[in-house]
C-alpha cells in the first residue's frame, strides 16, 4: 500500500500503539478519583499535558484537551464570543476548514456579523481586506495557519499585528500546521489555537485547545469540573495518553520528518510534472507545506484518479477528505479561482512519515499511466 492521505489522518506511530495498549491493560481509573489509581490517571494525564504544551512553545496550563480539531475550533470561536457578548462581530477566511467555515455560518444565523476574507490565487488571504474587516464591534478574528487542501501558509503574525491595533482576538487552526512547521504559540502572538492528534501519528477522537494564559472564554461542554471547568465529562483518557505519547515523539523527530518528507516530495513533484502533461499545480509555490501537493488533471474527475490509483493499492484524496462525500466543488479551490472543471480534476497527494522512496517511485510510474488512459476515454481529451 502507498497511503499519500496523511492530511486526512495519519497512522499511529509503534510508539503511541505500545503506551496505548500498555495504558489499557493497567489503568481504568477515573482521573477524577481522590484513591492512588485515580491519582496515577490523573498525572498522567498532565504528563500528556505537558507534552503536547512543550511541542506547542505553550505553558501547559495553557492546554486543554478536547474531542476533536473540531471541537477545539468550535470552542475558541464559540467559547469567546460567549464571553464577550458585547461584541458582535467575527472574521475569518474563505478558505477554512468546516469545522471554522461551518461555525462561521451558525453564527450568522444567530444574528453576528461575519466576514469572511478572500484569497489569491495562491490561497494567501487579503492582508488590506482584513484591515478593513476588523472594526471595534470585532470579537474575534479566526485565519487557518495552514490549509489542508493546498497547503498554503498564511502570515499569521502580520495577522495578528493587523486584528490586535483594532482590539480583537485571534484564533487559528494549526490542525495542519502542527508537525509540518516549526512555530511556538507563544511567538505566533495568537490568543487561542487549535490541534488534532490524529494528524501527528496519534489517536482520533482527540484534540487540544490552546487558550493563552487571560485570554476571555466560556466552557462550551457544561457539567463537571473536568479541564478546569472549561470542558466537561470524564476525560477520553486513553487519548490523551495517545496523543501525549504522540506530541512527545513528534518533539523528537520533527526535524527528520520535515527534511524526508520535503525530499520526496521535491521527488513527487518532479516525477510528476516532468510525465504528465496538461496539468496544474494548486497552493503557493513556496509558503506552502511541501508535504502537501494539490494538482488538477484537466479533462478528468478526480474520482476517477483516486479510483484508478486505488485498484494500485494507492491511497490519495479529490480536494479534502472532509468534502469527500460531497457533489459540491472545494470552496478552497473556488476561493482560488479555480474553475468548476479544474476543481473537480483536483487530487491531494500529501506525505507523512511513514512514506518512502519505493512509495514515490511507484507512484511516479503508475500516475502517468493512469492520466493517459482516462484521458484516452475521456469526451475531452487535453493531451490530444
Ligand atoms: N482543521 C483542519 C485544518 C483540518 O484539516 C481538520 C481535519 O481534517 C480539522 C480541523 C478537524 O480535525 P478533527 O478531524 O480532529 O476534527
Amino acid at each position: 500500500m502507498v497511503y499519500l492521505d496523511n492530511n486526512a489522518t495519519t497512522p499511529l506511530d509503534p510508539a503511541v500503539a505500545n503506551k496505548m495498549t500498555w495504558f489499557l491493560k493497567e489503568h481504568f481509573g477515573n482521573p477524577s478519583s481522590l484513591y492512588p489509581i485515580g491519582r496515577q490517571v490523573k498525572e498522567m494525564i498532565n504528563e500528556a499535558r505537558e507534552n503536547v504544551a512543550k511541542a506547542l512553545g505553550a505553558n501547559k496550563a495553557e492546554i486543554y484537551f478536547t474531542g476533536s480539531g473540531t471541537e477545539a475550533d468550535n470552542h475558541a470561536i464559540l467559547g469567546v464570543l460567549d464571553a464577550l457578548p458585547e461584541k458582535r462581530e467575527f472574521v475569518t477566511s474563505a478558505i477554512e476548514h468546516p469545522a471554522v467555515q461551518e461555525t462561521a455560518a451558525y453564527l450568522e444565523k444567530k444574528g453576528y456579523k461575519v466576514a469572511y476574507v478572500p484569497v489569491d490565487k495562491y490561497g494567501t488571504v487579503d492582508l488590506d481586506f482584513l484591515r478593513d474587516a476588523v472594526t471595534v464591534q470585532t470579537a474575534l478574528v479566526s485565519i487557518m495557519h495552514a490549509n489542508n487542501e493546498i497547503g498554503t501558509i498564511q502570515p499569521v503574525k502580520t495577522i495578528v499585528e493587523i486584528v490586535k491595533e483594532k482590539g480583537a482576538l485571534v484564533h487559528t487552526d494549526t490542525v495542519q500546521s502542527f508537525g509540518k512547521i516549526d512555530f511556538r504559540a507563544d511567538r505566533l502572538g495568537v490568543d487561542l489555537l487549535s490541534v488534532s492528534s490524529h494528524k501527528i501519528y496519534g489517536p482520533k477522537g482527540v484534540g487540544a485547545l490552546y487558550v493563552k494564559k487571560g485570554t476571555p472564554i466560556r466552557p462550551f461542554v457544561h457539567g463537571g469540573h473536568q479541564e478546569r471547568g472549561l470542558r466537561a465529562g470524564t476525560e477520553n483518557t486513553i487519548g490523551i495518553i495517545g496523543f501525549g505519547e504522540a506530541a512527545r515523539v513528534l518533539a523528537e523527530k520533527f526535524k527528520e520528518d520535515k527534511e524526508r518528507t520535503g525530499k520526496l516530495a521535491d521527488r513527487l513533484r518532479k516525477g510528476i510534472e516532468e510525465k504528465i502533461p496538461k496539468i496544474r499545480s494548486n497552493g503557493h509555490p513556496e509558503n506552502r507545506i511541501k508535504s502537501t501537493l494539490s494538482y488538477s488533471f484537466l479533462g478528468l474527475e478526480a474520482e476517477a484518479i483516486l479510483l484508478a490509483l486505488a485498484t494500485k493499492e494507492i491511497y490519495v484524496s479529490t480536494g479534502s477528505a472532509c468534502t469527500a462525500e460531497s457533489e459540491e466543488v472545494s470552496h478552497v479551490l473556488t476561493a482560488i479561482g479555480l474553475k468548476p472543471e479544474f476543481a473537480r480534476s483536483t487530487v491531494r497527494m500529501s506525505l507523512g512519515r511513514f512514506n518512502t522512496d519505493n512509495d514515490i517511485d511507484i507512484v511516479v510510474r503508475e500516475l502517468p499511466d493512469i492520466i493517459k488512459k482516462l484521458r484516452r476515454i475521456s469526451a475531452f481529451n487535453p493531451e490530444e
